[in-house]
Formats: structure tokens, C-alpha cells, sequence
């Protein structure tokens, strides 16, 4: 007969997850991890409220704030949530003119933007990545069977190409939380 081994468990009351016993983790389960209140499985996150979490991003974004370098003018671009880029404030300004409701708060202060050389297309990466999907073990990019000519050839598209996205400006962006710019003023004029 195997011996039979007893453990004092807890469970939570709300999920019925169970949790060894000893420590408060079943009596944390199912609580805010804010507020530490009960959550409500059907409408809440996992670990916390809607609300508690909406507070905390609102405060995070409040001390970011506080703390970011506060511009008059900048001559590059600016960020707005959701990922949207903008050359300037005003092209910024415009577009949250055309796409905000009339009573909608006009922002004060946009993000500015670092800005980064666009990524390289890289050869090496792009045939290693064709040379793994194609399914058999060990087969490397070198593996594949190309006319060296073809592969020059390619090599050398592969440079122009690299060169004539930077030669014509491309950039990649970033937002630079550390740095935010005055917004223009909402343009009421244009309301009619
Ligand atoms: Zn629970
Ligand atoms: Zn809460």
C-alpha cells in the first residue's frame, strides 16, 4: 500500500485555484494587485482592475511628464499614440483636427521623435531564414544550390538597394519620451 502523504492546501474562493498552504497567495488570488480589492473575472484583467490599471498607466504617463524636457520648437518628428509619425506639430495638429470630436480635449504637448537610420536589408539574414524553412536539419544558407554568378548578382541588388533607401532619406522613428514639444492651439477659426 503506498503511503498516502497529507498537504494542507487553500483555495481561493472566488476561482477555486488551489495554493499550498502557509503563505497568503490564495487570499491574494482574485484580488487587484493595486488596490487589493476583489476582481471581477468577467470585466477585469487578471492581476488587476480596468481602473486601477487605467490609474497607474495615467499616473506613469504623469510623472514621464514631469520629468520630460519641455520644447518650444522641434524641428523634427513628433509621435502621437497608436503608432502614428508625423513630420511636425502642425501635420500632427491637422490630423487630430480632422480626427478628434469637437469636445474632445485638444493635447497640449506631442512627443518627440529620435530618428534612426532605416534597417539595412540584410542578405545573409534573408537566406538563412529561406534555408530554415526549408524543413530539412542543418541545412544552412550556404547549403543552397546557386549559380555564383546569380548569387553576385543578387549580392550586388541587395547593395543598391541598401544604398538607394539611405541616399533618398529614409529613416525609421522612434518616440523619445524624454523630450515633448508644444502643440499649436486648436484651430477654432476652421470650425465653420
Ligand atoms: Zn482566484
Ligand atoms: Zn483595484
Amino acid at each position: 500500500m503506498a503511503e498516502v502523504k497529507e498537504k494542507m492546501m487553500s483555495y481561493c474562493g472566488l476561482c477555486g485555484r488551489v495554493y499550498p498552504s502557509g503563505g497568503d497567495d490564495a487570499a491574494k488570488c482574485c484580488t487587484c494587485g493595486v488596490c487589493g480589492l476583489p476582481l471581477d473575472k468577467k470585466v477585469d484583467f487578471f492581476t488587476t482592475h480596468k481602473a486601477c490599471q487605467a490609474k497607474c498607466e495615467a499616473e506613469a504617463e504623469v510623472q514621464m511628464f514631469a520629468k520630460a524636457e519641455k520644447l518650444e520648437e522641434w524641428g523634427g518628428y513628433v509621435f502621437l499614440e497608436d503608432d502614428h509619425y508625423f513630420s511636425s506639430v502642425e501635420e500632427l495638429a491637422e490630423y487630430i483636427y480632422n480626427d478628434l470630436e469637437p469636445e474632445a480635449p485638444w493635447p497640449k504637448w506631442a512627443v518627440c521623435c529620435l530618428e534612426e537610420d532605416f534597417p539595412k536589408l540584410d542578405l545573409g539574414e534573408v537566406l538563412e531564414g529561406l534555408a530554415e524553412n526549408h524543413g530539412v536539419e542543418d541545412f544552412g544558407a550556404s547549403d543552397i544550390d546557386v549559380d555564383p554568378e546569380v548569387y553576385k548578382a543578387l549580392e550586388a541588388a541587395v547593395d543598391a538597394f541598401n544604398a538607394n533607401v539611405k541616399e533618398r532619406g529614409n529613416h525609421s522613428f522612434h518616440p523619445d519620451y524624454h523630450k515633448v514639444v508644444r502643440m499649436p492651439a486648436r484651430p477654432m477659426d476652421a470650425q465653420s
